[in-house]
């Protein structure tokens, strides 16, 4: 990729123009930043609100593998994308003095009847065959008791535990500062927030922005998170049904004085993560159907109090914060990544979903290796081709 001259001639009017233009500045716009500007290119990265202030302004932060059973190219991708991250992350710590919060605490599974614990013995067999990485440093053990003591209540794993040591957590927050904090030292990046890309026109290469300005661009990634599938639905053309969905995610964050060496705890649907500084997230549910997309109700009750009754020292902790946010969900459930078909210029970056603090650095590399021209390195699945079919299904 060459830079591009700071102004061209279009229309008889000068304009500002950029090699890549991101929409949207949530954890995917902002890794298809880092990894613009690491290449040399001129970034523009434009957000209709405050950057990272969409569904990435969460509270959870858990970095999942799949489990390692029916080994395939999308948990090969999740894997790699969770040993990988925490380089990257250490590399951005070390260029802005900021922290995500990152830690690699495994993460810790109870397992309340005889046959899950089966189930287990089996997935740690897998784990063996299919994480190997680094002499083997990666396992799914299955144990009696919980590896820690003071977290978990042991009577909630009658039958035992599943402790992997792939997964970590990181803080959203934090994250996304971080991603910005070291855009911003970059000369060749501009962010821009409370400023909506509101128009793209692929074959001008002309977007028209919230303030009424114009730019041009050689590429533009979407990552504008749920509202990429309506931005990408009206360039691809007529689809039978949408090219994804915004899901209601409702989570909270307690006060706590608990070991932040502690793992991730994922019990029926449930995450308690025990992130820096005293705090500890729970979440989080997931609604289809919603009212209000940002009100937190009876749901959030529910699950705090099952955290309050896994996690004794949860007891009396008090809630500091109720947040809701919405999940982008690409119809096929898998992130939607790539070039459009024949709009070669725009670039999908969107539907992480449940996952995409694990996966988004990789998610962007293979975007800007879209904008290189080369094929990016994503399951099929994650191909706007993909989606794109079944959203022409009736
Ligand atoms: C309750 C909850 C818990 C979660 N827990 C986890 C977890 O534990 N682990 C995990 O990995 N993931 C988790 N997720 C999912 C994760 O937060 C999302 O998948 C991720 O934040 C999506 O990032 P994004 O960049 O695609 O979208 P967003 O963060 O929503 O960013 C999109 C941005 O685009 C901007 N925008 C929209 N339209 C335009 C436009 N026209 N022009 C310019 N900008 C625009 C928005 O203002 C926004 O800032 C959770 C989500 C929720 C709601």
């Amino acid at each position: 990729m060459t830079l591009a001259d700071n102004r061209v001639q279009a229309a008889g009017q000068c304009l500002p123009s950029y090699d890549v233009l991101v929409v949207g500045g949530g954890v995917l716009g902002l890794w298809g930043a880092v990894e613009a500007a690491r290449r040399g290119a001129k970034v523009l990265l434009a957000d209709a609100g405050r950057i990272g202030q969409g569904a990435s302004f969460g509270l959870v932060g858990a970095l999942m593998p799949h489990m390692p059973d029916k080994w395939n190219q999308k948990k090969q991708f999740q894997f790699d994308a969770l040993v990988s991250l925490e380089h990257e992350v250490v590399a951005l710590e070390a260029a802005t003095g900021l922290s995500a919060g990152y830690r690699r605490t495994g993460r810790l599974v109870p397992l309340p009847k005889p046959h899950l614990r089966d189930i287990a013995l089996r997935h740690s067999a897998d784990a063996e065959a299919a994480w190997q990485v680094q002499g083997g440093r990666f396992h799914w053990h299955v144990l009696d008791r919980p590896p820690v003591d003071g977290f978990v209540a042991p009577e909630t794993g009658a039958c035992g535990f599943v402790f992997d040591t792939l997964a970590a957590r990181a803080s959203p927050r934090r994250v996304t500062a971080l991603l910005a904090a070291w855009l911003r030292q970059q000369p060749n990046v501009t962010l821009l927030e409370d400023t909506g890309v509101i128009r793209l026109d692929d074959h001008a290469g002309e977007a028209l922005l919230s303030d009424g300005e114009r730019v041009r661009f050689a590429h533009a990634l979407v990552a504008s998170g749920h509202r990429a599938f309506g931005a990408l639905a009206e360039i691809v053309g007529p689809l039978e049904k949408p090219l994804g969905q915004p899901v209601k995610g409702q989570s909270a964050l307690l006060a706590a004085d608990l070991d932040p060496a502690f793992p991730v705890l994922f019990f029926g649907g449930l995450y308690v993560i025990v992130h820096e500084n005293g705090h500890v997230a729970i979440g989080s549910t997931s609604e289809d159907q919603f009212a209000d997309a940002f009100a937190c109700d009876g749901q959030l009750d529910a699950l705090i109090d099952k955290a309050r009754s896994i996690v004794p020292a949860l007891a009396d902790a008090p809630v500091i914060e109720r947040w809701a946010g919405l999940r982008p969900k690409a119809i096929g459930r898998d992130p939607l990544v790539g070039p459009l078909p024949d709009h070669p210029r725009i670039i999908a970056l969107a539907g992480g979903f449940k996952v995409s603090f694990g996966i988004a650095h990789l998610l962007a590399k293979a975007a800007l290796a879209a904008v290189e021209g080369k094929a990016p390195d994503v399951p099929e699945s994650f191909l706007p081709e993909s989606h794109i079919a079944l959203a022409r299904r009736p």
